[in-house]
């Protein structure tokens, strides 16, 4: 993935944007999706889907691909980032685009403008594509479906940390301010200062150790372990005072694994501290010290607090997110799909079409009619 081919959201249309919609719609249980079938869901007033659908490929926003069984469309990561970054703009989220920041795991971080000129930070992640890349050796039994829901995962994962940061704030926990989400995008303030690895001196290690060792009793005492607390997480600001990033990873601390993953964070900044600043101290928090006082994990629904048994879910902890999954968000008919047989309905079309429509609604929303409704 190069650049984010920022002019492109200029000269797009609104017809543009429905075609693509569509296409993201179709990709729910279609890996790749028929010309008829977008033509079909886009339901254009005045036709002409096929020339748009070209035009789109030439813009590697779409593109045509011959499967097993049948041909069809497939948005490609420009055309899932065009949807998601013209939305945020037409809700005037986001005016102007500066540089990438930052390259984590999952993820690709940008440096991006409000129309006031206020200085954000827009995370887009990105499931899916090193990660399936191995699993697919392993269980090709996922190998189908996981083509068409990196999308979804990545979507699943931005609307989670959202979620997550938005609870943490409002609880006055050092995260950077929540702003909007859309898709398998985040924007959020942007933290002065970097992450705790570029630090190598501290003036006083043990107030900071203590601070750290304080925040994740806290989050435990909410009911979650952060479950990534490392050294890239934790930014330290102009004041010398931690705040946390990077949340879609967060498990709740009824999850039965949960002791293991607290023990883990804990044990990420002793070792830390020892490595970096010659820090060692045995006054650390156990699992055990936690005295629940809040219910931040019921709030977000997060892995361990509701388990099912959905194949999907144990493909999301495989890949290392612990994340609770409706059935809906990662379903796909896989063995009628390899048939080739599309045993869309009319009911079923329809359904499509009313999604399009609902979702470039919310696309055309502003900003501050967001309600925690939206992040569930
Ligand atoms: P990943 O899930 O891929 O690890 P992170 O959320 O940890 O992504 O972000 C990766 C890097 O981007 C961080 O280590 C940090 O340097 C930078 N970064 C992330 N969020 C912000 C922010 N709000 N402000 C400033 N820098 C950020
Ligand atoms: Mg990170």
């Amino acid at each position: 993935m190069g650049k984010l081919d920022v002019a492109m959201l200029r000269y797009l249309t609104a017809e543009d944007f429905r075609v693509l919609t569509a296409v993201e719609m179709g990709m729910k249980n279609h890996e790749l999706v028929p010309g008829s079938l977008v033509a079909s869901i886009a339901n254009l007033r005045h036709g002409g889907v096929h020339k748009l659908m070209k035009e789109l490929c030439k813009h590697r926003l779409l593109t045509y691909e011959r499967g097993k069984h049948y041909d069809g469309y497939r948005l490609t990561n420009a055309g899932y980032d065009y949807l998601a970054l013209k939305a945020l703009t037409n809700r005037k989220v986001i005016a102007s685009f500066g540089n990438q920041i930052g390259v984590g795991k999952e993820s690709n971080i940008y440096t991006v403008a409000d129309e006031d000129r206020n200085p954000l930070c827009l995370k887009l992640h990105r499931l899916g594509r090193t990660c399936f890349r191995n699993i697919k050796d392993k269980r090709d039994y996922h190998a189908h479906r996981n083509r068409a829901s990196w999308l979804y995962l990545s979507r699943i994962s931005a609307t989670k940390e959202f979620a997550y940061m938005k609870a943490l704030y409002d609880r006055d926990f050092p995260v950077p301010k929540p702003i909007d989400f859309n898709r398998h995008c985040v924007v959020m303030q942007l933290v002065s200062g970097g992450p705790l690895t570029h630090i190598s001196s501290v003036a006083d290690a043990e107030s900071l150790y203590d601070e750290l060792m304080n925040l994740i009793v806290r989050l435990g005492n909410c009911g979650v372990i952060h479950g990534d607390f490392n050294e890239f997480n934790i930014m330290i600001d102009e004041d010398n005072h931690p705040i946390i990033i990077d949340f879609p990873q967060m498990v709740s601390t009824s999850h039965p694994n949960a002791e293991l993953y607290f023990d883990r964070d804990v044990r990420c900044v002793r070792e830390f501290f020892k490595k970096r600043f010659g820090y060692v101290s045995e006054d650390y928090p156990k699992f055990s010290d936690l005295e629940r006082d809040d219910e931040l994990d019921t709030e977000i629904a997060c892995s361990g607090y509701k388990r099912t048994k959905d194949v999907d879910n144990e493909l999301l902890e495989e890949m290392g997110i612990g994340l609770q999954v409706s059935d809906d968000e990662v379903e796909s008919d896989d063995d009628e799909e390899a048939e080739g047989k599309s045993k869309m309905t009319e009911e079923d079309l329809d359904e499509l079409r009313k999604e399009v429509d609902a979702s470039i609604q919310n696309d055309e929303r502003p900003v501050h009619q967001i309600t925690s409704k939206t992040v569930n």
